[in-house]
């Protein structure tokens, strides 16, 4: 189990600050001075970077992502309707560093028109992050990594304050709260990570979504397909991470909510006629939350549930319902 101090540790970071969204000092948001009296729009490209608009801007935006669940952001192509809802968009933000690589043109022509657009990921490179690079791109999965998105998060905060000045202090406010809660995240993942037998520390999905995670909290990660799902995995290089799984003995690979299983399912069954027994530990969420209005189709629960189900399938010690279960059993 989780030691009781870390688990009081992190049950108190989650829990400082004004509860819920929205709290904070300053002037009273409805005052108007030189302030917005409407609330204005933000639109997000992917679920990760409108949570943290929404945690950031409080009651003073209203909060879109062009991506919802299940939606490859490699992939995906925006639709005359992303297009229109773009234009009604009194503030943009994407992660950039091509992770939505077939949206550059539509987000230029957002910046042509002189629309505060800003890039999360990039502006996370731009406060000291250490960028991992895959082939001739940056790995844009900086999510992966609460540390990093906790950048972003500052950066959300600042741009908001840039754009919104008379609500600066309530914005940089929500920043700091929702920070404290990214913090118990990151300890909750570097505990339970930490618990899987060293061995076995070892993370094989279906694509490179997770090197950021890997080098944050200790774990070696193999994707079967590349740093975008663009790539098609090579059948010489599935049956190069069967023997890899056979070699080390792992117990499970992993298949992604946003990326097709059947690669992965082909390595469970490459091992089998080998006679080691793979199983799957369970679906992650790589790119792309879970359903709106869920537990993890938070950035919260994301994560937690990624860390609990890697953990648990891989040896290691987690709570039955991860950080969430822990923080309902404390209070
Ligand atoms: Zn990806």
């Amino acid at each position: 189990m989780i030691p009781r101090a870390l688990a009081m540790l992190i049950v108190t970071l989650f829990a400082l600050g004004p509860s819920a969204c929205g709290g904070g000092g300053g002037a009273s948001a409805h005052d108007g001075q030189e302030g917005r009296a409407e609330t204005y729009k933000v639109v997000a490209t992917v679920g990760m970077i409108a949570d943290i608009a929404r945690n950031v801007a409080g009651e003073h935006a209203t909060v879109e992502s062009i991506m919802s669940e299940g939606i490859d952001p490699h992939l995906y192509k925006p639709t005359r309707s992303d297009v229109v809802r773009l234009d009604s968009a009194d503030v943009v933000f994407y992660n950039g560093l091509f992770l939505e690589g077939k949206m550059a043109e539509v987000l230029d022509k957002v910046r042509e028109r002189g629309k505060p657009i800003f890039a999360v990921g990039e502006l996370i490179g731009q406060r000291g992050y250490g960028l991992g690079e895959s082939g001739q791109h940056y790995d844009p999965h900086l999510w992966m990594d609460v540390q990093a998105w906790i950048l972003g998060v500052q950066a959300v905060a600042e741009s908001l304050a840039q754009f919104d000045p008379a609500h600066a202090d309530e914005y940089h406010s929500n920043e700091r709260e929702y920070v404290s809660k990214l913090l118990a995240l990151d300890a909750y993942a570097r505990q339970v990570i930490g618990s899987i037998p060293e061995s076995q520390r070892v993370l094989v999905t279906a694509h490179d979504a997770f090197a950021y995670m890997g080098r944050a909290y200790g774990l070696e990660v193999r994707g079967i397909q590349g740093i975008s799902t663009e790539s098609e995995a090579g059948l010489r290089h599935i049956n190069e991470l069967i023997d890899f799984l056979i070699a080390r003995r792992l117990p499970a690979v992993f298949v992604e909510s946003s990326v097709a299983d059947k690669n992965v399912r082909a390595l469970v069954e490459g091992a089998a006629a080998k006679g080691h027994e793979v199983r799957i530990g369970g679906s992650l969420f790589s790119d792309a939350m879970g359903a709106p209005g869920t537990y993890e189709g938070t950035y919260v629960g994301m994560i937690d549930h990624n860390v609990t189900i890697i953990a648990r399938a891989l040896g290691g010690d987690a709570p039955p319902r991860g950080l969430n279960g822990l923080l309902k059993a404390e209070q």
